[in-house]
């Protein structure tokens, strides 16, 4: 499994003065990491992960390539001896995008950098400027195709809800990362700090952010749609700091916010398979809806404290989750009842003893629970048919009607 060893290294005396960065705060709280730090994290991390061939030493927390040049020497060349055949995999950067050019990438690429990340935040000019970003969309879509030229992976960073920034802003940012493709994505919310300019504009009353809900819409809209183009989204949502916990004034920040955008995600895309059935008339007067999932992604699909159960139970809609393999992630299916029903042919030992009635999907007998007298999976324990001994039998108490034309369906769906 992918792993990093992170480097943070403060922006030293950046030029800079983006609205939304207490550069204060994060240099006055934080040591600046030289070679032996580097090399240290290196040697402890070598006797600690599994797989150092898919481990990369990542120097995080700014403009890397804008720190001093021998300090970014420094920090490299120590980093550098650990990468390479039978040692880490490579070694990622974040920078900003008006800080790279054929020379710096020649210098990255001497010392084994292999992913560089850029910090787009928005690829509206009117937003980069409101924030006092100083640099410009077309420094993004410069930096990312030099990057790319040069055989380094590439990552974009963009915040969502900054100043002066709408709905169409924020699409015009969205489908220009779409049409960059990079390889990787960081998705963060803004955070407003004390100290920032945007702390004042939101004071003043100047910066009106948009709602939480919009902003969430906004991310899982991005998370969604990039997680299906193939771009990785390594972040989604700031994580959980002291400096965020202390200084925040305002913005969007969630301790689990990836969740969040992911419960979201597959809500809507629950609604959309709702309506599809609705208008194919596939929809049945059943008590209940069953969604397969990818494997693993129940607990996503369901929703933080169930809230995706809760909020199609206010719509007088029972809906259950199940995980199916040859699912993607964020992709769901509305089952049809014979798939269903088909859960309940499976530990049913409970089930059949509260029938009235019970009947068997592959021979088509219809018979009373009583009858059943072998079971599979001890202690849950799964009936098999008194009269073909398959473990296909279902009860009435499952909800789903024992008919002959109900096994029959199943029959021909599962056999
Ligand atoms: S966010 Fe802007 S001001 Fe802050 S360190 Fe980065 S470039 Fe400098
Ligand atoms: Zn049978």
């Amino acid at each position: 499994m992918h792993s990093n060893i992170s480097i943070f290294v403060p922006h030293v005396g950046c030029p800079h003065k983006c609205a939304f960065c207490d550069q204060n705060a994060i240099t006055g709280k934080q040591k600046l990491p030289h070679k032996d730090d580097v090399e240290r994290a290196c040697l402890q991390a070598l006797g600690q992960v599994d797989d150092i061939a898919d481990t990369e030493i990542a120097f995080f927390g700014g403009s890397f390539t804008a720190i001093p040049r021998d300090y970014m020497l420094e920090l490299l060349s120590a980093a550098h001896k650990y990468v390479g055949e039978g040692r880490f995999k490579g070694i990622r950067i974040s920078t900003r995008p008006d800080y790279i050019d054929g020379e710096i990438l020649d210098i990255l690429k001497s010392y084994g950098v292999t992913a560089i990340e850029l910090g787009a935040q928005s690829m509206s000019d009117e937003v980069l400027t409101a924030n006092e970003r100083g640099h410009s969309a077309e420094d993004v879509r410069r930096a990312s195709r030099l990057i790319r030229q040069n055989g380094f992976e590439l990552g974009l960073q963009m915040m969502i809800g900054l100043y002066k920034s709408g709905h169409r802003q924020e699409d015009e940012t969205f489908d220009e990362i779409m049409a960059i493709r990079p390889d990787t994505v960081r998705i963060y919310p803004v955070v407003i700090l004390k100290n920032t300019r945007l702390a004042k504009l939101l004071e003043s009353g100047e910066y009106k952010p948009m709602s939480f809900d919009e902003v969430l819409g906004l991310s899982a809209r991005a998370l969604g749609a990039f997680t299906e183009a193939g771009i990785r989204v390594i972040k989604c949502g700031l994580h959980a700091s002291e400096i965020v916990e202390q200084d925040m004034v305002g913005g969007f920040y969630h301790p689990a916010f990836r969740e969040l955008c992911e419960g979201l995600l597959y809500r809507q895309r629950m609604e959309t398979e709702l309506d599809k059935a609705e208008k194919d008339g596939r929809l049945t007067a059943n008590k209940e809806l069953v969604f397969a999932v990818k494997k693993g992604c129940m607990s996503k699909a369901v929703g933080q404290k169930k809230a995706n159960i809760g909020y199609f139970e206010g719509l007088g809609c029972k809906v259950k989750v199940t995980e199916e393999n040859g699912i993607g992630l964020y992709e769901v299916r509305l089952l049809d009842d014979a798939e269903a029903a088909h859960r309940y042919s499976i530990y049913n030992k409970k089930l059949i003893k509260r029938s009235k009635v019970c009947g068997c999907f592959y021979c088509g007998k219809i018979f009373a629970p009583d009858e059943v007298s072998s079971w599979i999976n001890e202690g849950c324990g799964t009936a098999l048919c008194p009269y073909c001994g398959i473990d296909s039998v279902l009860g009435d108490a499952s909800g789903y009607p024992v008919t002959e034309n109900f096994l029959h369906k199943m029959h021909e769906r599962w056999f």
